[in-house]
Order: structure tokens, then sequence, then C-alpha cells
């Protein structure tokens, strides 16, 4: 093989051209790249962990974090350790990752209890939660991590021949069974007739494969596009330093455990000398407010299985899919590419990957984000309802 092409360059992209650079170094190498700010890869951070309930993906975790503290990522993350508070009915969640953890002799989630989050200086933190310290677990400053791994692939395309395309892929064009050609949004066509083509386009899979009117995976092995709200929030310089190396904290509960507040300060006159307290949170004042933070709706791929797909396309012999998962295959932008590169060299890799596994998994790893709806209905009911419609329902995670 002399000859590839990587389209997209979230960390399934970045992540294959990297391998594949490794594993055939005279080969030329070009990628299509088109950064979007809805793409789950553009976020700022990400969390390293090591919390899985099944012991292979758990081995993958753990190999992933090893190449963030051994390779040339270890500068972009921090092991600051993490505080995950369980519910009393997600401990069973906590009993499978730790049977998987001993299955893989690491050592067991020591329950703990509230007093872990005394270093945050709360008092908001209830007695009735279960709080388990994950030290083991990094952040990693994501942003300068994407620009500089695409500062890479665009050097690796050069140094290889190939060429780093700032444009969109907009359709793959095949002729039997081969892809033979890409035409770009910018209306350029890239031949492709003798190169192996990788489609890592995350939640865009299916409209890219739809526009070129390429038959999809069967169902449930298609990524669907899955979206869910984010908020930024802005800390000034004092408070950053006093979060910096604390532990991050993940709750999908419904506990309070921390708390947002804008600053935004008002009174309450009711047009009197006599300024008043009151419970304003369901106000259209407080809404606008939450409103206003919402950065971005970031999108992931999310397949039933919550596995990714990753393998060759049945009908054409020159594509590779690598796309999905759910909402956590940031950590294994150092290692995933090796299994798109394994695919690409024709080896066996695990048939959860595969086009159609033989074995149905349920869902493994996050079950509360397994979409609840489609945005169509949700926003109708939202629009019919306000926010009582989702907030029974929703939580705030860290994920
Ligand atoms: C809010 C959120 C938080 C998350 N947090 C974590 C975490 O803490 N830890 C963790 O391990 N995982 C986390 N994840 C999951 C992780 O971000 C994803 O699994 C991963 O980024 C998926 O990468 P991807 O390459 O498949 O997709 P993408 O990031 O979508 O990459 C595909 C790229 O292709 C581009 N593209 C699309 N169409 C085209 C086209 N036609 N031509 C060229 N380019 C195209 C897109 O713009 C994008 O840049 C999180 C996900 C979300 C949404």
């Amino acid at each position: 093989m002399d000859k590839f092409i990587v389209i997209g360059t979230g960390v399934f992209g970045l992540s294959a051209a990297y391998h594949i650079r490794q594993r055939w170094p005279t080969a030329q190498l070009s990628v299509i790249s088109q950064p979007s700010r809805l793409a789950p890869s553009d976020d700022i951070s990400k969390i390293v962990r090591v919390d899985y309930n099944n012991s292979e993906r758990m081995t993958e975790a753990v190999r992933a974090q090893e190449q963030w503290k051994g390779n040339n990522f270890s500068t972009l993350q921090r092991s600051i350790g993490r505080i995950v508070i369980y519910e009393q009915d997600d401990l069973a969640t906590l009993e499978k990752i730790n049977n998987a953890r001993d299955e893989l002799g690491l050592q067991r989630r020591q329950r703990g209890d509230s007093t872990l989050m005394q270093e945050f200086e709360t008092i908001m933190a209830p007695k009735s939660l279960t709080y388990i310290l994950a030290p083991d677990d990094s952040i990693v400053d994501w942003e300068t991590c994407m620009s500089d791994a695409r500062g890479r692939a665009k050097k690796a395309c050069t140094d290889s021949g190939g060429t780093f395309y700032e444009s969109g892929g907009a359709t793959i064009v095949k002729d039997g069974a081969r892809v033979t050609a890409l035409m770009l949004e910018n209306g350029e066509r890239i031949e492709a007739g003798s190169a192996q083509v990788v489609l890592a386009v995350g939640p865009w899979f299916a409209q890219m494969l739809a526009a070129s009117d390429i038959t999809l995976p069967p169902n449930g092995r298609t990524p669907v596009a899955t979206g869910l709200f984010s908020y930024a929030v802005q800390l000034n310089d004092e408070q950053a330093a006093f979060f910096r190396d604390r532990p991050m904290v993940s709750h999908s509960g419904k506990g309070s455990v921390g708390k947002l507040t804008w600053i935004h300060p008002f009174t309450n006159l009711h047009g009197s000398t006599i300024s008043l307290v009151e419970d304003l949170s369901e106000s259209a004042l407080a809404k606008s407010h939450m409103h206003k933070a919402i950065e971005w709706a970031r999108t992931d791929g999310v397949t039933e299985t919550q596995d990714p797909i990753i393998a060759r396309h049945p009908q054409f012999q020159n594509l590779v899919c690598a796309a999905g998962g759910s909402f956590n295959r940031a950590k294994d932008l150092p290692t995933i590419g090796s299994i798109v590169a394994d695919v690409l060299g024709g080896q066996d890799v695990s048939e959860r990957y595969s086009w159609e596994p033989e074995t149905r998994h349920s869902h493994r790893n996050h079950s509360h984000l397994v979409a609840r709806g489609d945005f169509a209905t949700m926003e109708k009911e939202a629009q019919q309802h306000g926010q009582d419609s989702v907030a029974d329902h929703s939580s705030l995670a860290v994920i």
C-alpha cells in the first residue's frame, strides 16, 4: 500500500493518520480536514479515565493512559485525579467497575464519603451519596492537543509527498467495488482509485455516506448524531488557580454537589424602596441567563453497542470506516488509529468493531448518554411546557 487518504481530523482521523505514517513510513498520506465547533473532538478539555464496567474497554483505557503519560502528549495532560459521586441506585455500576479493575489487577475504587469534597471548601456535598477518588484519572488541555495533532498531521502529509486539504469532503465517487475519487466542497476532485480511504467524520458519517449514495452499516452500527448542550464556565485568575490542581468531579445523579453562579446582580424592588427576597429561579431572567451560557450543542456519533465501527466497507475494497462509540473515545487519541491501521493492513481486530458484530452487546459504558428522544419532539415539548418538560429528567454531568 503506498497511498492513503484520511477524511476528518477528529480523534479517529488524526490517530489513524499518525499510525498510518508509523506503519507505512514510505507511503503517501493525504488528509482532508474541516474542523467544526459542533464536533466532539473540538472541545476545550477531556478526561482520561480508567473506570469502565468491562475489562475489554478498561484494557484499552489503561493502554491509552500509558501513552498519555509516556508519549509526545504527556505535557498536555495533568494527573489531578477525579472524585466520582454515585447515587444509591448507581452503586451497581461502581461494583462492575471494581470487578473489571480486579480482573486487570488494578486497585479497587475505595468508597469514601463527602469529606473528599472538603478541599473545595464546599458545604454543598450531601452526606447520603457515595464518593470515590480515582487518583489515576487525568485531564487534557484539549484545544492545544488538537491543534498540535493537526499540525503534526499537516507535516506528515508534506513529508510524505501528500496534501493536507483544508476543505470538507462533499462526496465519495465510486466505480464498481472501488472508491475512485473524492469531491471536496470547494469543487476540487482528488483521485483516490489507487488509495486506501479512511472515512473518519464522526457524527457526520451517515450524512456523508448518504450524500455519496453508499450503503450504511446495518441498524445499530451506524453512528447516530447524538447532541447535548454544554456550558462553558469562565473563571477568573484566582478561581482558576484554586481549581487547577484539585481533582475533577463527576456526578451524573440528582443531588447537588456544585453550583454555577452568574455574576449579574439585580435588586428586587417591585416599585417600592424595600427590596424583597424571593425565589426567582423560575423567572424569564433566570432562564435567559442560563440560555446565554449555552456555548454550543455538541454532537457525538453513537452506535447502539457504544462500540465504534472500525471496519472495511463490505462493498468497497479501499474504504475503511472509523467512527462512533459513545462520548468516551477522546482518551483513545494515542491508540485508536492502530486499530484502523490493523484493518487497513488486513489484520483481525475485535469483532465488536466490525460492520455487523455477531454478539449483540447492550449499552455497556454510558447508558445515561443514550438519546432520550429526538430534538424536534423534545424542542416542541420544551416550547409547550417550558423547562419543566426536560428539567425533571436531566442531570448536569461532567463527561
Ligand atoms: C461534550 C462531550 C464531552 C466528551 N468528553 C470526553 C472525555 O472527557 N473523554 C473522552 O475520552 N471522550 C469524551 N468525549 C467523546 C469524544 O470526544 C469522541 O468520542 C471523539 O471526539 C470522537 O471523535 P471522532 O473523530 O469520531 O469525531 P469528530 O470529532 O466529529 O471528528 C470528525 C471530524 O471530521 C470533520 N468532518 C465532518 N464532515 C467532514 C467532511 N465531509 N469532510 C472533512 N471533515 C469532516 C468534523 O468537523 C470533525 O473535525 C466527549 C464527547 C462530547 C460530545
